[in-house]
């Protein structure tokens, strides 16, 4: 069977079978949590003409006093012509600066009436937004792998692009074993609990930016658990079956995989919780065979399937590890790497973090308020308050 492996290297096993899906084009409106999968350079100008700041009057250079105010630029109707010598036009923030403009007066400075306005001596070259003073035409504004969110989004829409090539969201099967299982909501039978697996590993599939293409709960027979992973294996790119995985006499997902041709890449990781880990590769899938228990179902997925997740459509799988110092000690487990959960807050050394509270892979209410999973390497005694640790962020 073979000794546990370390995260790290069950980690690289998973990224070492992701082939990034093929990119797609996408509505902007469409493009938030997406994955950028091409370079964009901008074609032109942002702003693309000298435009106004304020709210007030365009002046042609070094004029001064009472000016005649011979028309009016607003945003989106620009001023027919030049300004001349001893002219002011009306100008409003955003609206085109007419040729022969030398500075713009705000409102507040200027004096009307009788078809003049009083300028007094304002300074030159004021409150006028040069052309391409955002970004000039042939500047890169953003690269592959970017994560879209509303500024990234924002800036595309501002160098005139209506959609980008993302990465494909991958199709994510989420199934459950356990004939112990009750829908939520559900009369439990006599030894029957509320399942919670699907709800937690499908949010987390879609906080991933993936899609769930199938949600079910199976049965602990041989023949049930096959179907239902011959059917994640046919409509999906990942699978992620929690329970079943271990070798007691009802569980099945192993001999399931592996009567459908998936081979395996690791069985079990030092770690704790989610020791019993499986991870295999099918024809065009990634098969991951998480432990029941649902801490160890949501810690396993973080630390396996999100990294597949964010490679398969084109994220840095690496993006979500930093560090953190530790608020409290935390004992060592001799054989095992601990994935803590901690609330993170923001102190002089940066990241501060405390555990959650109980630790153990069946008490769900650790996940509540945990920001990320410390990682504590095993070995002996305490890692002291103080030291800083490797962190794995959950949002
Ligand atoms: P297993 O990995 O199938 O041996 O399950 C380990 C533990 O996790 C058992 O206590 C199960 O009852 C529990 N468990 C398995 N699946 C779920 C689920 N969907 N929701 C809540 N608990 C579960
Ligand atoms: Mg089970």
């Amino acid at each position: 069977m073979g000794e546990p492996i370390a995260i790290e290297e069950a980690r690289r096993r998973v990224l070492a079978e992701v082939a990034p899906l093929e990119p797609e084009k996408v509505e902007l409106s469409a493009a938030l949590g997406r994955v950028l999968a091409e370079d964009v350079t901008s074609e032109v100008d942002v702003p693309p003409f000298d435009s106004s700041a304020m709210d007030g009057f365009a002046v042609p250079p070094g004029a001064t006093g009472r000016l005649s105010v011979v028309g009016e630029s607003s945003a989106g109707h620009p001023f027919g012509g030049p300004l001349e010598a001893g002219e002011a036009i009306r100008i409003s923030t955003g609206a085109v600066v007419p040729e022969g403009t030398g500075t713009v007066v705000p409102v507040e400075r200027t004096r009307t009436g009788g078809g003049r306005v009083d300028v007094g001596s304002p300074d030159e070259g004021a409150n006028i937004r040069r052309a391409g003073e955002d970004v000039r035409a042939g500047t890169a504004v953003l690269t592959q792998g970017a994560e879209l969110g509303p500024a990234e989004v924002g800036v595309l829409a501002s160098v005139g692009r209506a959609a980008a090539l993302c990465g494909s969201r991958p199709r994510v099967a989420v199934l459950a074993t356990g004939d112990e299982l009750a829908a939520p909501g559900a009369e439990p039978a006599p030894g029957q609990i509320w399942s919670s697996n699907p709800l937690t590993l499908a949010g987390l599939v879609v906080r991933a930016g993936a899609e769930v293409a199938l949600n079910e709960t199976v049965p602990d027979t041989p023949e049930a658990t096959r179907d239902a992973l011959a059917r994640g294996l046919a409509h999906a790119d990942v699978v992620c079956v929690s329970g079943g995985v271990s070798v007691g006499e009802h569980d099945h997902v192993k001999a399931a995989f592996a009567s459908l041709g998936v081979e395996e890449r690791f069985w079990r990781v030092a770690m704790r919780p989610g020791q019993p880990t499986w991870f295999g590769v099918g024809e065009g899938a990634l098969a991951f065979g998480l432990p029941g228990n649902p801490v160890s179902a949501m810690v396993t997925f973080h630390l396996f399937a999100r990294p597949a997740l964010r490679a398969l459509q084109g994220a840095d799988p690496a993006a979500t590890r930093a560090t953190a110092v530790l608020a409290e000690p935390v004992s060592r487990h001799a054989r095992r790497e601990q994935a803590v959960r901690v609330r993170l807050e923001l102190n002089g050394d940066g990241r501060l973090a405390t555990p959650t509270g109980p630790q153990g892979s069946h008490v769900l209410t650790s996940m509540l308020g945990a920001d990320a999973l410390a990682l504590i390497e095993q070995g002996e005694g305490d890692v002291a308050a103080g030291e800083r640790v490797e962190i794995e962020l959950l949002a």
